[in-house]
């Protein structure tokens, strides 16, 4: 094959799952930051409806790639098109019942296919690698804030199938001293692009708490069930660390353009949060939604849901003092913005 090798400074960059959520966002951020972006995506849980309105923010045009990173062949046409930049892996699935139910189903999308494009990767030399990993490696956490050194004790084959990428990546690193690999650990994106166009559309019933309370908001729901008020926490209900997926969006960016400028470390995957170091109770999230939308948010409390904990928000220092990333938008700006988005378009994308 007649291959193009190497990372360049300004070649495209690769957005695995770029037509997802949180993809999108990353997308718009790169595009308004100058990038060339190709997203690969085999829209498993997502639409090409969500790269049209991407490429119609005015921001630039995304290339759309659709195909699966388990595809060598292709992960080899796409490699051999353009000297790439750099390689955003967000492509994978996220349900933690879902994991438990097809444990195998979740390894083999979610490791093999980062195992399927850091192969190709290595094969292509492309050097600069960012991956999509979740503050759910850290489990129950003993300490909070939580920071990066914390025990690591995913509690679900959705959680472990993240820590073992980390980890595959780590030995990777280790034995490609030219690579530089960071994986950034999110907290919980919430909030859409403030224009309103592109923002969460999951498929069936929610899973997480903001696409519920947005769609209770705008009646396509009748009422948020709130997991349990018997947790240990102030007002009871389960705390956690949102942040807009605006500042995730950006935080890419900043680690990207670190990663182009010469930072990350050889023999090192670095594992960095994304958080806003805030913890906020499911309760004071309704009471936001409610002050920033004039919305009623009927609820009503049920037991806690199985693998939940109580509370947890990050230590996000590491990030501000390795690429100078903070969150800036605020949970006021994150309602705002995601009901923006869902009032617009209460179907999503259909
Ligand atoms: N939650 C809730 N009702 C819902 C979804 C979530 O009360 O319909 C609670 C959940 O128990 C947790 C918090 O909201 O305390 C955030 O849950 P989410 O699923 O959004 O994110 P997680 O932190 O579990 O990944």
């Amino acid at each position: 094959m007649n291959s193009v090798k190497g990372s360049s400074r300004d070649g495209p960059v690769l957005v695995t799952g770029g037509a997802g959520y949180i993809g999108t966002h990353i997308g718009a951020a790169l595009m308004k930051a100058g990038h060339r972006i190709v997203i690969l995506d085999n829209f498993s849980n997502s639409t090409p409806l969500a790269v049209d309105r991407l490429n119609s923010l005015g921001l630039g045009c995304a290339e759309l790639v659709e195909g699966d990173v388990h595809d060598e062949a292709l992960l080899d046409r796409v490699f051999s098109a353009d000297r790439f930049s750099g390689v955003i892996h967000l492509a994978g699935v996220k349900a933690v019942g879902e994991s438990v139910a097809e444990p195998i189903r979740y390894y083999d999308i979610n490791v093999g296919g980062a195992l399927s494009l850091v192969a190709a990767m290595v094969r292509h030399q492309i050097s600069r690698l960012i991956f999509s990993s979740t503050a759910t490696v850290y489990g129950d956490p003993a300490k909070l804030p939580v920071a990066e050194d914390a025990s690591l004790q995913p509690e679900h084959p959705y959680g472990r199938s993240k820590l073992m990428i980390e980890q595959m990546l780590q030995d990777v690193a280790a034995a490609q001293p030219w690579m530089r690999i960071m994986s950034l650990r999110y907290f919980n994106p919430v909030g859409a692009h403030p224009s309103g166009r592109i923002g969460e559309d999951p498929k069936g019933i929610p899973n997480n708490l903001f696409p519920y309370i947005a769609q209770t908001a705008v009646g396509v729901r009748d009422e948020v069930r709130v997991f349990g008020d018997d947790w240990p926490t102030p007002d009871g209900t389960g705390i956690r660390d949102y942040l807009h997926v605006m500042d995730v969006a950006e935080g890419h960016v900043a680690a990207l353009t670190h990663l182009i400028d010469g930072g990350g470390k050889s023999g090192r995957n670095l594992a960095v949060n994304l958080g806003s170091g805030h913890g906020t109770s499911v309760l004071e999230v309704i009471r936001a939604f409610r002050e920033a939308t004039g919305r009623e948010i009927p609820y009503r409390i049920l037991g806690r849901r199985p693998g939940d904990v109580a509370a947890y928000w990050a230590d996000p220092t590491y990030a501000e003092r390795l690429f100078g990333w903070t969150a800036k938008l605020s949970m006021a700006e994150i309602c705002r913005d995601h009901w923006n988005w869902q009032s617009a378009n209460p179907d999503g994308y259909k």
